[in-house]
């Protein structure tokens, strides 16, 4: 399928988070989100839509430096070229810039909406190695609160078909052992816990006793317990703890999920498309991580529901993501105020019903009003 890119465009858009549900976690407190839409149009004026959910606590993009070197060096280098598949694209970007990777994502993701809405396809059938399922569970985050609000905000999702909570863990002078004691006493064994320290454990020792005082809670994964940039310490702390960990900010690029893997540092992939630098990338990590046989769950910077459609497309439709054993990040639907597309991402028993449109399936708004896509199939 031969595409001519004619524009590309990239605008920022605010989404500010529900007050309740504002994320405090140990890197910083997201309040407020300020992402980058890409919009890339056809020769044959077919629109595909990408989200790029920038923050600087996060992989150090702004929303502005996104959307100039979208405008200044991305754009120029593809538009009025043409490509068989997203994969040039993905390699164009790559070979333009290091680093950037939610610039990088918001312009293949648009790529592949483009490319997929082209074939009147959705991108879940094209990439699938499994029929893809339609509706994938979701976890949700807890920011570090008190533990009187820690157990509100726990019980609201709880009630709202959660049944795997994932606390935010490591920020003094909270006291992580009564947060989640107090949880457990309310909502009693059912709920599933994972923690997610965001790599706020300095030292293996402090990791690791941190870890075992939340062991008689049942942890059934530990996420990011060490600092970024120091996979061996996460190799060390996995061997020290009986709960599978999950690797998120220490794997951003295939090298990191390579070094990652020399040293066995964990047992699951936090995956998706910004972090890891595009759709295209997370297809070539996710085939890596199962080659070596470890599993994949979706993690997320609070994309809205146009990333979120994306994250979707992606778990549906691979057997390295086992969504029912293992819960993703997709409910932000349930932060925000609003949804960022015309047809907004459905929570129902704490299930994403994966988008059925072609393409990612979904159509954001924008300042202008609703974007009407071109119906060619
Ligand atoms: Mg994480």
């Amino acid at each position: 399928m031969r595409i001519r890119i004619n524009k590309i465009s990239a605008s920022i858009c605010e989404h500010p988070l529900d007050d309740k549900f504002v994320i405090v976690s140990n890197i910083g407190v997201h309040r407020r989100s300020r992402f980058v839409l890409v919009e890339i149009q056809s020769s044959d004026e077919i629109t595909g839509y990408g989200e790029g959910a920038t923050t600087a606590i996060w992989s150090g993009e702004t929303a502005e430096t996104a959307k100039s070197i979208v405008e200044n060096i991305f754009a120029p280098n593809l538009e009025n070229q043409y490509f068989d598949h997203p994969g040039e694209v993905s390699s164009i970007v790559n070979e333009l810039a290091v680093g950037n990777p939610f610039a990088k994502a918001a312009v293949d993701t648009a790529f592949w909406d483009l490319w997929a809405r082209t074939q009147c396809s959705r991108v879940s059938d094209l990439v699938a190695d499994r029929r893809p399922i339609e509706s994938i569970p979701t976890r949700a985050s807890i920011g570090v609160y008190n533990i009187q609000q820690t157990v509100s905000i726990a019980t609201a999702f709880w009630e709202a078909g959660i049944r795997v909570l994932k606390f935010k863990v490591g920020v003094p002078p909270h006291d992580d052992v009564a947060r989640l004691k107090a949880v457990r006493e309310e909502l009693g064994d059912d709920p599933v816990f994972t923690i997610d320290p965001n790599g706020g454990y300095s030292s293996r020792d402090i990791a690791v006793a941190a870890i075992e005082a939340l062991l008689p809670f049942n942890l059934k994964f530990v996420e990011q317990p060490t600092p970024r940039d120091r996979i061996q310490m996460l190799a060390d702390v996995r061997r020290r703890i009986p709960v599978p960990i999950i690797a998120d900010e220490s794997i951003f690029t295939k090298g990191h999920l390579y070094e990652a893997l020399d040293c066995d540092a964990f047992d699951i992939l936090s995956v998706y498309p910004g972090k890891n630098g595009g759709f295209t990338s997370c297809l070539d990590m996710v085939e890596t991580a199962k080659k070596y046989g470890k599993a994949c769950v979706l993690g997320s910077n609070l994309e809205t529901d146009l990333g979120q459609a994306a994250m979707a497309n992606l778990a549906a439709g691979l057997e390295a993501f086992p969504v029912e054993e293992i819960a993703g990040d997709l409910g932000s639907c349930m932060y925000y105020k609003d949804s960022s597309v015309t047809n907004p991402l459905a929570l129902s028993n704490g299930r994403i019903n994966v988008p059925e449109g072609i393409g990612f399936g979904v159509s954001p708004i924008t300042s202008e009003g609703n974007l009407k896509l071109k119906n060619i199939c």
